[in-house]
């Protein structure tokens, strides 16, 4: 829609080929249905939450930006408002007013919205492109095509990965893809009784796992707590929620970012600091305290300053600490393996959520088969790309909506 928009603007006669039966299916479920449409930073901020390819995108980012993309959208009607960390929503919290907005500017730019119309195949002559066939056996010739079909996550919505498909069929080298800004599944059993769990002002840390996960019972036990040796892939502090086989929540959906392709190669591990505010000195310091205060108790009773209920049980049966000894006699040793235990909670990742629960794609239409300042094909003339089809990818915040923009701005404005 921002293509044909610019691309209208300057004169053209365009038409969008929508297979649903109305536009924008997944911009209406963006931002939890408010659609947080763009962050408010500047082209280097911008590029420094994209994941894939930020080099790539330089020339389109800064010839449209976060502020023209707000711009643009109040010059259509659109009051915005700016949240925490950036975050740009439509005043309305409705995502539906930023569908009404593209739809009205298209109709007063003459764009021809053809709902209900798959595209099946797009087709090249020598070099250049020629037509889109559509499902009905039509074909649509014209000067120039733009392939804007979206990922692969969420397929409901129409995004089904169809481009990868027209791009590959014309000689482009499409990237292997992995859901992305998704939950990720865990090998430890015990996640399940964490289910619903969630847990704010922790600290994650993804690694390369030093020992492969051994299941209890399964030969050597490893030290399932022991901190790895290994250095930090990624590491963020804020907030996740236990799911039924794993976790997800804000922290571990920008770690996904970093597991699709490591995970191909080798295993990880995702490993809590529950308490990153206090050293394990310190940490140790105040369980001594706090079992002071309470030498009477029993250890499995002693926790509840600690921790939140639902964790007690886990945290208890890790440390292999008797759970009914009482806490004045619990060793110098035990007490140093809770606190660390406490600093190093371990999970070894088993895999990422599935396609149809994931924000984005990680992958797609190489770009360096694109050109970067006009997102027209290398490989064939008249044919371009916008948004999410290209292997590029960003972290939550608004990123990955302003990929779309500002590509498809650039495609929409190469056109001659
Ligand atoms: C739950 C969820 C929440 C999200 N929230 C945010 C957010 O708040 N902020 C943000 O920046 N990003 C968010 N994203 C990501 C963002 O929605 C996408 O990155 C963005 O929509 C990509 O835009 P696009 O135009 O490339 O593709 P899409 O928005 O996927 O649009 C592609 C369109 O092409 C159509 N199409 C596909 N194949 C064909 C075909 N063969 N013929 C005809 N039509 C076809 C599809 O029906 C679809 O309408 C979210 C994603 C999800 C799933």
């Amino acid at each position: 829609m921002m293509a044909a928009i610019t691309a209208a603007g300057n004169g053209h006669d365009v038409i969008v080929c929508e297979k649903n039966e109305k536009p924008g299916k997944k911009l209406y479920i963006t931002g939890k249905g408010r659609c947080n449409l763009t962050n408010a930073v500047d082209a280097e901020g911008m590029l420094r939450s994209v994941m894939s390819n930020p080099r790539f995108l330089y020339s389109a980012v800064s010839g449209f930006d976060s502020f023209d993309t707000m711009r643009f959208f109040e010059g259509l009607g659109l009051e915005l408002k700016v949240e925490r960390g950036g975050r740009v929503f439509p005043q309305s919290d409705k995502s539906s007013d930023v569908i009404s907005c593209l739809e009205r500017e298209m109709r007063r730019r003459k764009v021809t919205l053809m709902l209900n119309t798959e595209v099946v195949s797009v087709e090249a002559k020598d070099g250049t492109f020629s037509c889109v066939v559509l499902q009905d056996g039509r074909r649509l010739y014209a000067d120039a095509c733009v392939i804007a079909t979206g990922g692969m996550s969420y397929p409901l919505t129409g995004s089904t990965g169809d481009g990868y498909r027209f791009a590959a069929a014309l000689g482009h080298t499409v990237t292997d893809r992995y859901p992305s800004l998704v939950g990720v599944r865990v090998k430890e059993d015990f996640v399940r009784e964490l289910e619903g769990l969630s847990l704010k002002n922790i600290e994650l840390h993804l690694k390369e796992a030093v020992q492969p996960y051994t299941a209890p019972g399964e030969g050597v036990i490893p030290k399932k707590h022991s901190s790895s040796k290994k250095k930090d892939v990624f590491s963020a502090f804020g907030e996740l929620v236990f799911t039924s086989d794993g976790m997800s929540g804000p922290v571990v959906l920008s770690a996904s970012s970093y597991i699709g392709p490591l995970l191909a190669k080798k295993p990880l591990i995702l490993s809590l600091d529950l308490k990153p505010a206090l050293s394990e000195e310190q940490l140790d310091a105040r369980i001594l305290r706090d079992f002071d205060e309470m030498k009477n108790r029993q250890y499995k009773n002693a926790l509840e300053h600690l921790l939140p209920q639902k964790l007690i049980g886990v945290i208890i049966r890790l440390s292999e600490i008797e759970p009914d000894k009482r806490v004045n006699l619990v060793t110098k040793d035990e007490r140093r393996r809770l606190a660390s235990l406490l600093k190093n909670l371990t999970f070894h990742v088993e895999s990422l959520r599935d396609f149809k629960e994931a924000v984005i794609t990680k992958g797609g239409v190489k770009v360096s088969e694109i050109v970067p300042s006009t997102m027209e094909s290398k490989l064939v003339s008249r044919l371009y790309f916008a948004g999410e089809v290209m292997d590029l990818d960003a972290l939550t915040g608004g990123y990955n909506l302003q990929i779309a923009w500002s590509t498809a701005r650039a495609a929409g404005l190469a056109i001659e």
